[in-house]
């Protein structure tokens, strides 16, 4: 777990987030916050759960 932690976190494009805040509400480990227009990760409570990535409407979210 904490091995993969460290491994990967989410990663918004800017070219193709829309800034529409679904990812942040989202998140089930309130790991996400608006960063201006873009979400920005809390990579100490983010548990890499994969649910911004899957419901980000745009596809901007990738693990990285
Ligand atoms: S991977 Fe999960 S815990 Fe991490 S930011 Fe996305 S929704 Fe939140
Ligand atoms: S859900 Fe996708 S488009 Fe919406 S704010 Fe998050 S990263 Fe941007």
């Amino acid at each position: 777990m904490l091995h993969s932690k460290t491994l990967l976190r989410p990663q918004a494009d800017p070219d193709l987030c829309t800034g529409c805040g679904s990812c942040v509400s989202q998140c089930p480990a309130s790991a996400l916050s608006m960063d201006g227009k873009i979400p920005l990760v809390d990579p100490e409570k983010c548990i890499v759960c994969f649910c911004c990535q899957e419901i980000c409407p745009a596809k901007a979210i990738s693990l990285k």
